[in-house]
């Protein structure tokens, strides 16, 4: 599979169809990303894609209420494949 990079935190080699989490300029390994819970705490460390605004504590908030409505936890890691 092909490798998308290394996590920012552990360096660990990320690859395709693994769960990662997309940063800005960067991409952390499932165990080092953040949580929903981290970003309640701090919306301002994480960034709107379409505008590469920081979050709003609003935002923040709505995004975490649409993932806890879908049956979601704040401890739930912020990753995809
Ligand atoms: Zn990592």
């Amino acid at each position: 599979m092909a490798k998308l990079g290394n996590c920012v935190f552990c360096q660990k080699v990320i690859r395709e169809g693994q769960l990662y989490h997309h940063g800005i300029d960067e991409i952390a390994c499932e165990a080092c990303a953040p949580s929903y819970g981290d970003m309640l705490a701090e919306p301002g460390s994480f960034r709107d894609f379409q505008t590469d605004e920081p979050l709003t504590a609003e935002q923040a908030k709505a995004a975490i209420d649409a993932h806890l409505a879908k049956g979601g936890a704040l401890t739930d890691k912020m990753v995809s494949a």
